[in-house]
């Protein structure tokens, strides 16, 4: 069936397809910037807008149709036709206007889309009432579809990308992709109207009249009114913009504002504005909030009156200055805060300048630096106190620098006490800048010293090892450390203010303090000045416990030196001393060695001696035997008879010849003895049995002389280690010479007592004694007390010489006690040995017995 497009209707339907594009674009950007209520407002009325120019561009283009047969529409249809493009944009503008949207959401929506906007062309072509069957050429079909998909998925791309691009370049792009798109869409349409192809049915057309819409003058009705719907949209959409944009104009001018005034207040105290001339026309709170003063308390040039009265003059010429030549002012002043401390500020301020060039207003900020100021002078000042202490060892020279250096940057006065060993403090140094002053408060010191004790300042803090500060010091406390009116009224004077007190620790050790006060400047003190006060205090304890270490280290180096001076002379001494006994010990061996020699010599003579006394006694034995032999044929009478005077003479013959033979074997003896020729034989000796045998052999001369003889025993097994006959020869010695020396009718006692060790025996007799310068004398060889007295008695003086050899050479000895005319008595002494057994004397009983 032939047919043809009327031109002008197709003309106003790709017009509409282009508005529709252009407004779909602007009303995503509308949705992405809207919230809630208005967010779906703009959906709902974008959805409709949208969709309607969508139906519209397709059912002016279905009535630019002219098929040459009369043609109607179904009402209904036609209506549910417009619903689907409504939907369909519902849908999109929901989809590009969410957060997340992006070219994932082009891929997922873009072919639904497209189908939907297909639906539509299909929905009204149904509602097309034609007395004709419509068929379709596929292929050109497929590119409708093909084409309705592309135009969606370039309409949901370009949405996305240009929902939040307001820039000139953003609209300009919409601008040329909004015809690009109409003409797609109508191309779509047109190309699905190309696909069908119309077959004129025979008879009439059975459509209800009722339902059928009669298309005179209809398309030119919706062109215009959805030309005019979407017009409207698109207005709608230009002011919301413009009118976002204004609001977030001034936002941002407002957060740009409040940024830059946190910024400013972040680094300063204070930001002020004053007019062109330099004026403060207006309040300014943080200079309010700051020194505390009103409106009208700096208004004008008035706020140079809020500054340090030595600060006012400079600080306004340095504003006039500025004010002329029109740059920046920077200053350095003391602004009085509120609570009446002068704080350093550090001051900047700059004119804003109009486009003209014109100054409008000046603005400033002020920076309280009074801590960094502080802060830095503590740092310089410690520096060039540790400059001080490290000068010198003299630390007393050193504490007065420092003292000197503390007034007046750290206090109005200063005194450095150091605490002296068993003598309290010493004061080392008063500074103040005035010698006048230092002088009356020496005065003041001399007149009044102070004492220990007190709850505050020097002492406590000596006391305690702990700081002491008192910002404010009351009046109270001056009173109370007051002696009498006249005192206090001289502290008065003073004025002090404020002070601290910081003891000088080194390793635990409080060595004194450091006494800073504030007086006439007015100052306080306060933590941080605390702070830097012990600073000073450790840094100069440390100075002074070197200097005392420095100064004992060279005490005891000297000490040391001269202990090694010392050590050296009495090391010399001692080498001479060496040298002197070594001499000595020379001299020594030398006469030793000439004793040895000596003695030696004298063995060799003894031996000879010896020798020549034994072959002589031989030699004298041989004659004297002759004689006796001789003298003694003549007594028997062989050659006659022999008459009484010559047997008288014959008998004194033998007895000479018999004490010459005895001298002879006592010499003999001797001799022996003293060249340690006799054997002797020891063992183990019954000494009451041994006596008891002595006492037999001297009886017959106790009997000739009728003497009082006793032996006194003991016990019997009482032993002693000895030579028995040597022994027992000793006693009979002994008991002859008691004999002998008493006179007739005398006592002689023989008595023994015995102890662990020793036994002792004792001859006792009443004889007539021993002078007792002689005693020692008669235990030589040859000493006779009255050699006259002894000769009738046939003595020789060898008898105890040779007794004491032999008690000596058994490990005994003798000894004698006597007085003249009394008597004497002599001792022998022998080592004990052990005791018999106590049946010991059983067998010799029997011996007895047998016997
Ligand atoms: P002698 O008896 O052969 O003279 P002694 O050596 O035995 O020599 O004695 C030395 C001297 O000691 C004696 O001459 C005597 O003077 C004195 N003497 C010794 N025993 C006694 C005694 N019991 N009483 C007094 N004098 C004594």
């Amino acid at each position: 069936m032939p047919g043809h497009h009327d031109a002008t209707l197709v003309v106003a339907s790709i017009v509409i397809a282009v508005f529709t594009a252009y407004a779909l674009l602007a009303l995503a950007a509308r949705v992405t910037a809207a919230h809630g209520r208005m967010r779906l407002a703009w959906l709902l009325g974008g959805s409709v807008a949208v969709g309607l120019g969508l139906w519209s561009m397709h059912f002016v283009g279905m009535l630019a149709l002219e098929a040459g047969v009369p043609m109607a529409y179904s009402v209904p249809t036609v209506l549910l036709s417009a619903l689907v493009p409504i939907l369909a944009s519902a849908l999109a503008l929901y989809v590009v206007s969410r957060e997340h949207a992006g070219n994932r959401t082009v891929v997922l929506f873009a072919l639904p889309m497209g189908l939907a906007i297909a639906g539509m062309h299909v929905v009204g072509m149904m509602a097309l009432r034609i007395p004709a069957t419509i068929s379709y050429a596929k292929a050109l079909l497929f590119a409708a579809i093909g084409i309705a998909v592309g135009a969606s998925a370039a309409a949901l791309w370009l949405s996305i990308r240009y929902r939040r691009d307001d820039s000139e370049r953003g609209r300009r792009v919409q601008l040329v992709a909004a015809p690009v798109m109409g003409f797609a869409i109508a191309g779509m349409h047109y190309t699905a109207m190309a696909a069908a192809h119309f077959t004129p049915l025979r008879g009439q057309m059975r459509v209800a009249p009722e339902a059928v819409l009669r298309t005179d003058g209809l398309a030119w009705g919706v062109a215009v009114a959805t030309l005019l719907l979407l017009a409207l949209a698109v207005f709608g959409s230009v002011v919301d913009r413009r009118s976002r944009a204004r609001t977030a104009e001034t936002e941002a001018l407002r957060r740009s504002e409040d940024r830059f005034r946190s910024l400013v207040l972040a680094t300063a105290q204070i930001v002020w504005s004053t007019d062109a001339e330099g004026q403060v026309a207006q309040p300014q709170p943080e200079w309010e909030t700051f020194t505390g003063a009103d409106f009208d308390d700096y208004r004008g040039w008035k706020w140079l009156g809020c500054l340090h009265p030595d600060d006012r003059d400079r600080a306004a010429a340095e504003w006039r200055a500025a004010l002329e030549s029109r740059t920046m002012c920077e200053v350095e002043y003391r602004l009085r805060r509120h609570d009446g401390e002068y704080r350093t500020m550090s001051t900047r301020s700059v004119p804003v300048l109009e486009p003209g060039g014109r100054v409008r207003e000046w603005v400033g900020a002020a920076t309280d630096i009074t801590e960094h100021e502080k802060e830095e002078r503590a740092t310089a000042f410690l520096a060039e106190a540790g400059r001080v202490f490290s000068s010198s060892l003299e630390y007393e020279t050193t504490l007065r620098a420092v003292a000197r250096l503390a007034v007046p940057e750290l206090a109005d006065w200063c005194a450095v006490d150091l605490l002296v060993e068993g003598a309290g403090l010493r004061r080392v140094a008063v500074e103040h800048q005035d010698p006048a002053k230092v002088d009356f408060v020496l005065r003041l010191e001399e007149r009044y010293p102070s004492v220990p004790g007190g709850e505050h300042g020097l002492h406590r803090v000596i006391r305690t090892g702990q700081p002491d500060m008192m910002a404010d010091i009351p009046a109270a406390l001056v009173d109370a450390a007051a002696r009498d009116d006249e005192h206090r009224a001289l502290i008065r004077q003073l004025g002090l203010r404020s002070y601290i007190v910081v003891p000088l620790v080194a390793r635990e050790k409080t060595l004194g303090a450091i006494t800073l006060v504030h007086a006439e400047s007015g100052r306080r003190y306060d933590e941080r000045d605390l702070r830097l006060a012990r600073e000073l205090a450790g840094r100069a304890a440390v100075a002074i416990d070197n200097a005392r270490l420095y100064h004992e280290t060279e005490e005891a180096r000297a000490q040391l030196e001269q202990q090694a001076a010392e050590l050296q002379e009495a090391q010399a001494e001692q080498e001479m001393a060496h040298d002197e006994l070594q001499r000595a010990n020379e001299e020594l061996l030398q006469r030793t060695q000439e004793a040895e020699r000596a003695r030696a010599a004298a063995d060799e003579a003894n031996a000879a001696k010896s020798a020549f006394l034994a072959t002589m006694s031989h030699e004298l034995r041989t004659p004297l035997n002759a004689i006796a032999g001789y003298a003694q044929l003549l007594e028997m009478g062989i050659h006659g008879e022999v008459n009484d005077t010559q047997c008288e003479y014959l008998d004194k013959i033998r007895r000479n010849q018999t004490h010459l033979l005895g001298l002879i074997n006592d010499v003999l003896n001797f001799a022996k003895i003293e060249a340690g020729q006799v054997q002797y034989d020891i063992g183990d000796v019954p000494l009451d049995e041994s006596l008891a045998a002595v006492e037999a052999l001297i009886e017959p001369q106790v009997s000739a002389r009728r003497h009082h003889y006793t032996y006194r025993r003991g016990d019997p097994r009482v032993q002693v280690r000895a030579d028995r006959d040597r022994m027992e020869q000793i006693v009979l010695n002994l008991l002859s010479n008691a004999v002998k020396f008493t006179s007739p009718g005398g006592r002689i006692v023989m008595e023994w007592e015995a102890d662990e060790r020793q036994v002792r025996v004792r001859v006792r007799d009443t004889g007539r004694g021993i002078p007792q310068e002689k005693l020692p004398a008669i235990f030589e060889p040859f000493v006779q007390v009255d050699p006259a007295l002894t000769r009738s008695s046939e003595g020789t003086g060898l008898g105890l010489a040779i007794s004491r050899d032999l008690a000596r050479a058994m490990k005994g000895d003798l000894t004698v006690e006597s007085r003249e005319g009394v008597g004497s008595t002599f001792v022998l002494t022998l080592p004990r040995a052990r005791d018999l057994p106590a049946s010991a004397r059983e067998p010799e009983q029997q011996e007895q017995r047998v016997a």
